[in-house]
């Protein structure tokens, strides 16, 4: 993988028909960053389409240019199509090709100019032509922002560009708190301000903009389904199919529910696993010292950043439960590691 800075000549030279693409489900940050280049590169002249491997959140609809994404799974021919047409791929948010589940192999195929964008550990770069991977970003969405700065188009950021960015870094530094949340987040949102940007109609399209089953759904989920493990400092959330069926959870709609354990006092390991049709789907969270990526590649078959990551498992969720209870006693060392950090006055 060349370094990504070789293609900034390319881009105001002749124009190109691109692809971007990003992990299945998309979340906000994959969206947003591949919508925020979406916008760019067809500022610049190019023909551009998006495409999602998968459907995505209804909360994420509003995202300028989200009508014009095709989605793999419901329109595979057409998909097809403009992917053997490509003469460039980008793919945003994801560091191996299975992550865009039944477009890897297709992805895999295409002798197009492949090009990767990403922020999470260990990325296939074998695969890919020119690339950036760095994990000690936010979020894509700043990379994305990076790229447009440091390729010399900060001009054409414009109201689309600058609320789909914001919408991936929100979502992605947990509203600006996450240890992530750099300097030069901050720079960059301040940038976005000056561009244009109406920060707070992000945060209402993401945040406030449920129907009334999800949040019986979450008070349902907090009283019936979390079980707290204080001598670990760590929750877990399992939840069943029928709940989904009972309240009508749609996709999207789960999303967020992981964070809730992490504002117990005291914990810093929050499990969520749910039982969907092919798989139990888990989620990870954590503050502090404890490495989630490792936690879900060694037990879960997943992986991710250092406090958030995901994995899978084939076994029943009453199976699924129990592998993450004995994993709990395994890991007790680092879970009864002092934590929060204590303040001092040192400076005072
Ligand atoms: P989420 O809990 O939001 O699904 O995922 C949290 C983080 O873990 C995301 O950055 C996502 O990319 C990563 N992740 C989720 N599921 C998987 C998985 O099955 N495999 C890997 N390698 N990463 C995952
Ligand atoms: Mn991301």
């Amino acid at each position: 993988m060349q370094p990504i800075s070789e293609i900034y000549g390319e881009l105001d030279k002749q124009a190109k028909r691109v692809v971007i693409t990003m992990h299945q489900k998309p979340d906000a940050d994959a969206l947003g960053s591949s919508l925020g280049l979406y916008h760019l590169l067809t500022r610049l002249g190019h023909d551009v389409t998006v495409i999602s491997p998968t459907n995505w959140a209804r909360f994420l609809s509003w995202m300028p240019g989200a009508d014009r994404v095709l989605d793999f799974e419901g329109m595979q021919d057409k998909a097809l199509a403009v992917l053997r047409q490509t003469d460039w791929i980008f793919c945003l948010d994801f560091n191996t090709l299975s992550r865009t589940k039944r477009m890897a192999p297709v992805i895999e195929g295409l002798d197009c100019v492949k090009v990767l964008i990403d922020h999470h550990e260990e990325p296939q770069a074998d695969r890919f032509t020119y690339g950036v991977s760095d994990p000690s970003k936010s979020s894509t969405s700043e990379m994305v922002y990076d790229f447009i700065i440091h390729s010399g188009h900060g001009d054409l950021i414009n109201e689309a560009i600058a609320e789909c960015l914001y919408a991936g870094v929100m979502a992605d530094t947990g509203s600006f708190r996450f240890p992530v949340t750099t300097a030069a987040v901050h720079r960059m949102v301040a940038d976005l301000k000056d561009r244009g940007l109406r920060h707070w109609l992000v945060h209402e399209y993401i945040y406030d903009n449920f129907l009334e089953n999800r949040l019986r759904f979450m008070g349902h989920v907090l009283l019936n389904r979390m079980e707290v493990f204080y001598e670990y400092n760590a929750a877990l959330i399992a939840i069943p199919k029928s709940d989904l069926l009972r309240f009508e959870i749609q996709t999207g709609d789960t999303e967020g529910l992981v964070n809730y354990p992490l504002s117990i006092q005291g914990i810093r390991l929050a499990g969520l696993v749910i039982d969907r049709d092919e798989e139990r789907k888990w989620s990870f969270r954590s503050k502090g010292s404890f490495d989630t990526n490792t936690f879900a590649r060694r037990y879960f078959n997943g992986g991710g950043h250092y406090n958030a990551s995901g994995g899978r498992s084939a076994d029943s969720l009453t199976q699924t439960v129990a592998q993450f209870k004995k994993a709990l006693q395994e890991n007790i060392t680092a879970l009864q590691t002092e934590y929060p950090i204590p303040l001092t006055n040192e400076q005072v």
